[in-house]
């Protein structure tokens, strides 16, 4: 029977065993994971787990799942080292586990600011359960809540915490929140309801030098500026795990490099998730994505590869963040060189920024626009022509538009 270890236990990896057992095929699976649970969805950790009052691990799949199709979770273990030659894995402990196929799931890590990279007890980033553990038990008595970076994870963050009456602070360094990932229209329309909320957004920020004592961060300098802080939250951004695979001597770009079969540079090896450099059907170029729906397409293609039926990866990429009250949807990836126009008004506290290529829709960012978002995936995966005017036009449903 052939042997699959699976390295990581998040979204990506409880994803590929579910498809790996819809196909019905006999194999014998092992996944390993360093962290001390069963995957569970890591979207809540910035949401509702550190607001709720006795907030419960999200599980992916219940544990019965891998008991009855027979797959051996490996909680608390690291992966060390990979021998492709030998078809082997080794553990931190020293043991070692043979595969005929291995799949990589090791997902990213939270970046750190140089500045705040000591040993504080009150400074966190928001990668897995225990940041999150951490964090809410030390938000729960703080007064002043600063978080670095205006990215989803430190909005989202930042949303939760003023929900729970904190004085929350944003720093952000660059001109303009979520800089790189949307339109100037999403950013502005942001900017201005965290505000209305309470959320102290300081643009064009970089602190400079931190106010510590006995080990605890008091607050951060901006020139003259303080800014006060019970509990430092760092939301910069993640890299992605892949020290694994390039010491195995795989190829690495941002990413494990797979092919469009989520196949590595070594034909045994597959790689799927945010640690995966992919080459992307509909930009032509190779990308790397954090997000749910990527992790788990991702792992429904590489299941399908390993067991001899490929088709190539050419899901639609989407995406959503929940800020406070606001729920921003992204389908597609946007592309700055196609052009961009409104759909709705952002003062209605609705609406959705649309890209074009041509008569085409390449991507839709929408924001409290459920139905936008939903039509939009299929507009763009169907690449259906559009009526730009009937398109832009909010009392037109863009669900109608498929069907001219
Ligand atoms: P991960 O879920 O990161 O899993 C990787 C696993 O591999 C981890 O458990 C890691 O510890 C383990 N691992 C790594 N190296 C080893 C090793 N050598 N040995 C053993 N185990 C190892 N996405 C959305 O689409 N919408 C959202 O609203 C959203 N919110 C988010 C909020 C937060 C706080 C975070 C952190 C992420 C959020 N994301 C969201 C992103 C989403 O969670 C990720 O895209 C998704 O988890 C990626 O799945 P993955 O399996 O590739 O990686």
């Amino acid at each position: 029977m052939k042997k699959i270890v699976v390295v990581g236990g998040g979204h990506a990896a409880a994803q590929f065993c579910a498809s790996v057992l819809e196909s019905g095929q006999a194999v014998q699976m092992a996944l390993v994971t360093e962290e001390g649970y069963l995957p569970y969805q890591r979207p809540p950790l910035s949401k509702t787990f550190i607001k709720d009052e006795n907030p419960q691990p999200a599980w992916l799949r219940p544990g019965s799942f891998y008991a009855d199709n027979g797959i051996v979770v490996h909680v608390n273990t690291r992966v060390t080292a990979i021998n492709p030659g030998a078809h082997e894995v080794t553990l931190y402990s020293g043991d070692r586990f043979s595969y005929d196929t291995l799949v990589l799931a090791t997902g990213t890590r939270a970046r750190m600011l140089p500045l705040l990279d000591g040993d504080f007890s009150n400074v966190f980033t928001l990668r897995n359960m225990a940041d999150a553990q951490g964090l809410r038990e030390q938000i729960g008595p703080a007064q002043n809540v600063l978080v670095f970076g205006g990215g989803f994870i430190g909005l989202e963050l930042a949303a939760t915490a003023a929900g729970l009456g904190k004085q929350v602070t944003v720093l952000e360094a660059a001109d303009r929140l979520l800089g790189r990932s949307v339109s100037s229209e999403v950013s502005d329309y942001l900017l201005a309801t965290h505000r209305a909320n309470g959320i102290a957004i300081e643009l064009g920020c970089r602190a400079d030098r931190l106010e510590v004592a006995d080990g605890i961060v008091k607050g951060a300098w901006v020139g003259e500026r303080f800014f006060a802080a019970d509990v430092v939250v760092v939301g910069i951004g993640a890299e992605p795990n892949v020290e694994l695979a390039q010491d195995a001597g795989l190829s690495c770009d941002n990413g494990i490099v797979v092919n469009e079969f989520m196949q590595t540079s070594h034909p045994d090896i597959y790689a799927i998730g945010d640690c995966t450099a992919f080459p992307s059907a509909s930009l032509g170029r190779r990308i790397r994505l954090e997000s749910v729906q990527n992790a788990n397409d991702q792992a429904r293609c590489a299941a399908r590869s390993i067991q001899g039926d490929p088709v190539p990866y050419t899901a639609l990429p989407w995406f959503w963040s929940d800020q406070g009250g606001t729920r921003i949807q992204i389908a597609g990836v946007p592309d700055t060189h196609h052009e961009r126009a409104l759909r709705g008004n952002p003062a209605d506290g609705k609406f959705s920024v649309l890209y074009f290529d041509g008569n085409r829709l390449t991507c839709a960012e929408s924001v409290n626009c459920p139905a936008d978002h939903l039509a939009s995936r299929r507009l763009i995966s169907g690449e259906v022509p559009l009526d730009r005017t009937k398109a832009l036009d909010p009392t037109v449903a863009l669900k109608t538009l498929d069907q001219a």
